[in-house]
């Protein structure tokens, strides 16, 4: 390796770049048109890097441009890639495949690269900077007074007796993403309490937590008539909130609870059992999908695979 690529401090960019676009091209030539989604943690820390080599190198190069004027033209001979960032070609990109074009590779797990999610594109952070506990609790405030108020869905608000919100720790490890509410959630106007929150309630003691420590919220604010499923329409009504919510709670988890939470939220059409069983990715959270409390009390049988879904998340954030 030519002895100016290397750098005590970490990588020059600029010969990153070069020869990231060499690899590239070198890439498009041999035919390979599949690359499996980098690591986030991994893309997140090369970033760090860089932007640390970037700086490190735009301060010596401030320190010393007085002295290097007169000599400017005789360096520029022999100055090594440190010239205008060269152009990585578009095709080369992994989120630039075609679709219909994208072979899955038969090898095993590539170091740095992320089986877990089955999303081609890289995880994209929550925008806005992360508030501090006392900040979230008032920002979370603001919208449940909003939400007591709304009346987008004329049936909804017209029906319920309370909103319910949400509720829990405000910078939670986890958040459980449940529907709707049901009639004790309407009347007290507090999420998961009624049967199915009970349940809720021992899934959330199996993992050893409290549901102090979790927060607890659903994808509609206010109970459907006769607990029916929400309309699209009242789901697309309450988005706004629930983003809201999880923007401001940036859980490293999200659990969501049945099909309408999950569809939601990762705007599918899956189903449980095709979503279950391994993570996806909303923002800088990671999604976990399984049954309904509700499900599980009308069929027990899924309690087992339900456990096993805690258990992936319980493993992944090192608590078993
Ligand atoms: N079911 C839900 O989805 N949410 C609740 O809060 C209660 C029951």
């Amino acid at each position: 390796m030519p002895q100016e690529n290397q750098n005590l401090e970490g990588p020059d960019p600029a010969v990153t770049l070069a020869q990231a676009a060499g690899l590239a091209e070198h890439l498009q030539r041999v035919g390979v048109q599949w690359l499996p989604a980098a690591d986030p943690d991994s893309v997140t820390a090369l970033a760090e890097q860089l932007r640390f080599a970037a700086n490190r190198s735009r301060e010596q190069g401030s320190e010393q441009v007085s002295e290097r004027t007169s000599e400017r033209t005789s360096d520029q001979a022999s100055a090594p890639l440190a010239v205008s960032p060269p152009t990585v070609p578009p095709a080369a990109a992994p989120t630039t495949v075609a679709a219909g074009s994208a072979q899955p590779s038969t090898a095993g797990p590539t170091p740095g690269f992320s089986l877990q999610s089955d999303s081609a594109d890289p995880a994209e952070p929550y925008p806005g900077p992360s508030l501090v506990p006392e900040m979230r609790a008032a920002e979370l405030a603001k919208f449940s007074e909003q939400v007591a108020a709304c009346t987008r869905c004329e049936i909804l608000s017209q029906c319920r007796t309370k909103t319910v919100f949400g509720e829990g720790n405000v910078a939670p490890r986890v958040a459980f993403f449940g529907e709707g509410p049901g009639r004790e959630e309407d009347l007290s106007g507090r999420p998961f309490v009624g049967k199915a929150g009970q349940l809720l309630t021992k899934m959330i003691q199996a993992c050893k937590f409290a549901r102090e420590d979790v927060y607890i919220m659903n994808t509609v604010k206010c109970r459907p008539p006769n607990n029916r499923n929400p309309e699209p329409t009242e789901i697309e009504n309450c988005r706004e909130f629930f983003q809201a919510q999880f923007e401001i709670l940036r859980p490293e988890y999200i659990v969501c609870l049945g099909l309408v939470s999950a569809q939601a939220l990762l705007s599918t059409k899956l189903s449980v059992g095709r979503l279950r069983g391994k993570f996806h990715q909303y923002f800088d959270s990671k999604v976990l999908v399984t049954y309904h409390p509700s499900y599980l009390l009308r069929n027990p049988a899924a309690k087992k695979a339900a456990w096993d879904d805690l258990q992936l998340m319980l493993r992944d954030a090192g608590l078993m």
